[in-house]
Parts: C-alpha cells; structure tokens; sequence
C-alpha cells in the first residue's frame, strides 16, 4: 500500500489567526496552475475557512476554532457521484478538481461535506488542493501548514499502518459525519467538539458579600454514579471538560473543607449559567 498524504487537525492549537486561509489564497488567487487548479479571483473562494464551536454555558465557555477543508477521502463520496469526470484521486491519496472542467454546474453538490466551492468571481468550482502543484514540485508541506504558527496543522505522507499507528497514538479522529468516507483529514482534540463542558464558579459568603469559594471538592455525578471530581481554584472555579454527549441525569456534589454538602442538578441540553452559592 503505497503512502498518502495526511493532514493532522490540532483543536487545542488553532488560534483562529487565519493565516492558513491567507497564505492558500496568497498561492492560489490569479495564478493558474495547469491541472491542478483554476486561479482564483479576488472575490473568491475560501478553500479553507474557519469555524467557531462554543461549550460551556453562561460566563464558562470555551470557543474552538476549527479549520475545515476537503478531506481528501479514500472513499470519497464526490469521486462516486461525478459524471463529470473532473475529480480524479492520485495514487498519493489527494483529490483534484481538474481545473479545465471546474465550470460544471454539479460540481459544488458532489461533496456531501461542502467542501467543493464556487468561485464567486470566476465561477469555477474549486477543492482545497493539498497544494499537490508544490508537493510535486518538492515541497514539503502545502502553504497552509508552512504559515501555521502554532503547529496546529501538520502533515505527513503515511500508509494505512503508519495512519493506524499516528491515529492510536494521538488519538485522531475524522470529523464527525465523515468516518464512512475515510477522510485524509484527522483532528486532535475533537473532545471540544464531540464532548460537553461543565464549569462553573463557587461563591461564599464572607463578610456579608460574595466571595470566590477556593478548595471546594466538586463532584460530577452521572445517573447516581461519580464520574470524575476535581477541587475549585483560587478563583472558586472548577472545569469537567469531556461531559459525553449522551451524558444524562447530571448532578454536582459540593462538600466543603468542614464537611458541608450541595447537590446540584444540571441539564446538559439546557443552558445553565454555573455560578453556584455555597
Ligand atoms: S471532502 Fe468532499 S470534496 Fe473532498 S474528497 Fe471528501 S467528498 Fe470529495
Ligand atoms: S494558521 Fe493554524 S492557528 Fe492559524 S487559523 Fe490556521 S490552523 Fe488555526
């Protein structure tokens, strides 16, 4: 099995500084590259674009920023629906939208994902290309993972064992909706997106006003059970950050250095502003 080329996502690692977005249309808008991809305009066409998650609830949230572009897929969805015949997918793993019949009108809806898109300046539809016209140049990395200052981005050639290995290690997972594709895409971190967050703060009352509550045991309670506990901050805080989704029936148990208790309950489809008073 021959090895192909994979991005590595890191949600921990975006900061929404949009420099994968710039330096893609830096290489890309007004330059043609011949069976690769259609130059782009100006008023264009993001390939890659940023999206904003929020969890938590209240003045205890969390934003992730989460870079999306074409998967790549090994299984791609779009390659089985184009009777086009302007996607092709090369031994290398990446998909290309031949730029010589990127006007087809059917193009954008053959990616379920969205990530085939039109330019609205030149009416081509375009795909995040890897940048396969500098891979094969000799390139190392495409632009966007070269302009990312955090590293969130990395990229690798790997075969299906090498993958399985990063994969495991890292614990990587396709974005969701997208497993059956088998997406070249892989995200790090996807807990931000997948999981649900529980923070809040503690308050006591001293000297008759509200104060941070620090060292306070808070205990997360699922259906009865404990699942995790932590012990609040010096700003009475405390976090549960990997909630499941399909968590149900949560409660909060809060005993105190002196041995007082609150229980509270919590409904994760709701949102519930944390400040708790002791
Ligand atoms: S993300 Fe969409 S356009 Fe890219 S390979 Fe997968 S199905 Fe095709
Ligand atoms: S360059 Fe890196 S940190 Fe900046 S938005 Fe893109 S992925 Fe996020």
């Amino acid at each position: 099995m021959s090895a192909k080329w994979t991005l590595t996502v890191d949600l921990d690692l975006c900061v929404n500084c949009h420099n994968c977005v710039l330096a893609t249309k830096d290489e890309h808008i007004g330059n043609d590259f011949p069976g690769y991809s259609a130059a782009q305009s100006g008023a264009g066409v993001d390939t890659i674009r940023i999206d904003k998650h929020q969890r938590g609830s209240g003045t205890q949230v969390e934003l992730t920023y989460v870079p999306r572009m074409c998967s790549h897929c090994d299984d791609a969805p779009c390659l089985k629906a184009d009777s086009t015949g302007a996607l092709r997918k090369r031994a290398d793993g990446i998909v290309l939208l031949d730029p010589e019949k990127a006007h087809a009108p059917e193009l954008e809806a053959l990616c379920p994902f969205g990530m085939i898109r039109r330019d609205a300046g030149t009416g081509a539809a375009h795909l995040w290309s890897f940048d396969a016209h500098l891979l094969d140049a000799g390139w190392e990395m495409p632009r966007a993972v070269q302009a990312c200052p955090t590293s969130a981005l990395q990229c690798a050639k790997l075969d299906n064992d090498a993958l399985a290995q990063r994969v495991a290690r890292d614990g990587l997972e396709g974005f969701p909706g997208m497993e059956a594709a088998k997406p070249r895409v892989y995200y790090k971190n996807m807990r931000r997106l997948t999981h649900a967050l529980v923070a809040g703060t503690v308050l006591q009352e001293t000297d008759g006003r509200p104060d941070c509550a620090a060292g306070i045991t808070v205990a997360l309670h699922e259906d009865g059970k404990e699942r995790a506990r932590t012990v609040t901050n010096g700003f009475g805080e405390f976090a549960f950050a990997e909630i499941p989704p399909q968590a149900d029936r949560i409660e909060l148990r809060l005993s105190t250095p002196d041995g007082a208790e609150k229980t509270v309950p919590l409904e994760l489809s709701h949102p519930h502003p944390v400040e708790i008073r002791l």
